[in-house]
């Protein structure tokens, strides 16, 4: 996934953006960002990004449903 240069973060609207949310593609600063590590089977894990109304979504952040 690519950023278009001088993109602003989506959710706070001040820094520029540097990742974008896996399922809304919002485009999000460091600050805004959620980042959530799906550690599941012999993979080792993967890292992803998540604007914070995704993160908190359980139908979109799925490591929420296997959280317990
Ligand atoms: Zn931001
Ligand atoms: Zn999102």
């Amino acid at each position: 996934m690519a950023i278009e240069e001088g993109t602003d973060c989506h959710c706070c609207g001040e820094a520029p953006a540097v990742v974008i949310c896996l399922t809304c593609e919002t485009p999000l600063c460091g600050t805004c960002v959620r980042l959530e590590d799906y550690g599941f089977g012999c993979d080792g894990g993967k890292v992803v990004a998540f604007c914070p109304d995704c993160y908190a979504d359980p139908t979109k952040n799925t490591v929420l449903k296997y959280d317990g």
